[in-house]
């Protein structure tokens, strides 16, 4: 077996753990694997190994990637921060959004969303942490973009992400997916038809999964230690 074949069976043989742990079906819970820095060599050994989707967090790279594997029926996410010049691109080559922060991304997005396609598959991404550096909405804001974003006709919400603060302090951790999940339940008795909360990386999925993550983000975990450092790592986990 491959080092990433043997990686992914670890991850999922984790999944299944913190599920049964939890009293939940693994079956629930999606792995997304996060392919940052990886060349396309490394996606095509997981994805011959079962993994079929795939998450990148730049548009340059995600779109050589998507380029190189267009022979393989990958679902692609989205996972990064989105800059407004260039939300055509994302619309056009990828299944699902995970970082939708604010209205004008949401209306470009959704403008941008070719009619043969079907809806972009979205979430809004929330500021558990307070972190300054951090993106994502305020928790107290995520009613009314949540509520923008559902009237977009090329948009579907589907649910929330977060991406917290990373502190080796486990209750926290947990806290901040707590929150994310009672924010995602408040939406629900609002009537909000979700059903995702993506949370939950290489470290802490055990946590996500017990605070009821539906898609775990897992990079490391899969592929081994990322090879280069991208600017964004350095002043977050972004
Ligand atoms: C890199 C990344 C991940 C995966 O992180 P690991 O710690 O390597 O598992 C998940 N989510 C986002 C948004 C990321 O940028």
């Amino acid at each position: 077996m491959t080092t990433i074949a043997s990686r992914l069976e670890t991850v999922k043989a984790r999944i299944i753990d913190a599920a049964n742990k939890a009293g939940r079906d693994p079956a629930t819970i999606q792995l997304l694997a996060a392919s940052k820095t990886n060349p396309p060599e490394n996606l095509r050994e997981a994805w011959e190994a079962g993994q079929t989707v795939f998450g990148e967090n730049y548009l340059q790279e995600g779109l050589m990637k998507v380029r190189a594997l267009a022979d393989l029926p990958i679902e692609w996410h989205f996972i990064g921060p989105i800059q407004s010049n260039k939300t055509k691109p994302i619309a056009e080559n990828f299944a699902w959004v995970h970082g939708i922060d604010r209205e004008k991304i949401a209306t470009r997005l959704s403008s941008a969303r070719p009619e043969s396609l079907p809806p972009l598959q979205v979430c809004v991404q929330v500021n558990v942490s307070g972190e300054i550096t951090k993106s994502g909405v305020d928790p107290d804001k995520v009613l009314e973009l949540a509520s923008f974003v559902r009237d977009l006709p090329r948009l579907q919400l589907r649910g929330l992400m977060a991406v917290p603060e990373l502190t080796a302090v486990t209750a926290l951790q947990r806290e901040q997916f707590q929150m994310l999940r009672e924010i995602f339940e408040q939406l629900q008795q609002q009537g909000f038809d979700i059903d995702t909360l993506s949370m939950g990386m290489s470290e802490d999925l055990e946590n996500a999964i017990a605070e009821g993550a539906t898609i775990v983000r897992i990079g490391t975990a899969i592929f081994g230690q990322r090879r280069y450092a991208i600017p964004e790592e350095l002043g977050s986990r972004q």
